[in-house]
């Protein structure tokens, strides 16, 4: 898994372990892999830490033959590693356009190329990539980021459909608005902005990175075994969008009120 050692990537990887798999979890810092690691190995799995940029194939080749040598195998890529801040798409600079791209699209592609002369062994392969909803809607402040994303669902259909023949599943989770250190940091900054935000949500709240991990174990297993190229939204409906329905309530609440 590649971000494992951080937000959702780290819950992930605790139900992955719950459900016996051992892992290689993969990111640049050594000290987010450490953390990683640890919170994970309790859960009873072992846990592989493979510094790596995923925006770089050499290394990306390095970290899959260091998954061969310590496991003789590979059932299951979870493409996690993201970067995103928010900036207007005009003030968006080439480089902060090709950092995010590179991590998220690159990344994922360079991942799951390397990934497949193992997977293609393994009795029930499965990807699963890590998107979000403005892969589809608009993603106003995060051009780089949806452009990266959208690019990742296409890719989760296509490779489902390339892949078939070798049994591997592709699939998507795509994440709600969740509360983890990197987004408290970035995105969701201010009360103001994470009230906003819980008010767009037909389930009136932020997800869990539990709830978000349920996701993955369910697209990585037996249970999803004839599931591919598809993307499972865990947002408390956010994509579907709140319509103006309460408003709508709300006005004929007052109509019906009798008059003082
Ligand atoms: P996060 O903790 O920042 O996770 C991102 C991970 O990517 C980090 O562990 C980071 O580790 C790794 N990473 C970044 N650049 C990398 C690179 N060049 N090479 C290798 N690894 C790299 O944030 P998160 O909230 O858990 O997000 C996890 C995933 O969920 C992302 O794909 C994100 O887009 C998606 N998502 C999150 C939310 C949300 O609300 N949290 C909503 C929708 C989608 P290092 O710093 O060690 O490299």
């Amino acid at each position: 898994m590649t971000g494992g050692g951080t937000g959702l990537g780290r819950a992930i990887g605790i139900v992955l372990a719950d459900d016996g798999f051992d892992l290689a979890i993969a990111s640049r810092s050594p000290e987010h892999l450490r953390d990683g690691a640890s919170a994970i190995r309790p859960h009873g799995a072992r846990v592989l830490e493979v510094p790596v940029d995923v925006r770089l194939p050499d290394q990306v080749d390095r970290m899959i033959e260091a998954v061969r040598q310590e496991y003789g195998r590979l059932d299951l890529l979870v493409n996690n590693a993201a970067g995103n801040f928010a900036q207007p798409a005009e003030s968006l600079t080439p480089n902060g356009w090709r950092a995010v791209v590179g991590i998220v699209l690159d990344g994922t592609f360079f991942c799951s190329r390397a990934a497949f002369p193992l997977l293609r062994t393994a009795p029930a392969p499965a990807i699963v990539n890590i998107v979000a909803s403005y892969a589809w809607m608009a993603g106003p402040g995060t051009a780089h980021s949806a452009a990266a994303k959208a690019g990742v669902l296409a890719l989760t259909r296509t490779l489902a459909v390339e892949w078939a023949r070798y049994g591997i599943r592709v699939n998507a989770v795509s994440p709600g608005p969740v509360h983890t250190e990197a987004t408290d940091r970035q995105l969701w900054v201010s009360e103001e902005i994470v009230q906003a935000i819980t008010d767009d949500v037909p389930l009136g709240r932020f997800g869990t990175p539990e709830e978000v991990a349920e996701a993955v174990r369910f697209l990585a297993s037996a249970k999803a075994s004839y599931i591919t190229g598809q993307v499972l939204a865990v947002d408390g409906g956010q994509w579907l969008g709140r319509g103006a329905l309460h408003l709508l309530e709300a006005a004929s609440e007052s109509s019906r009120r009798p008059a003082p």
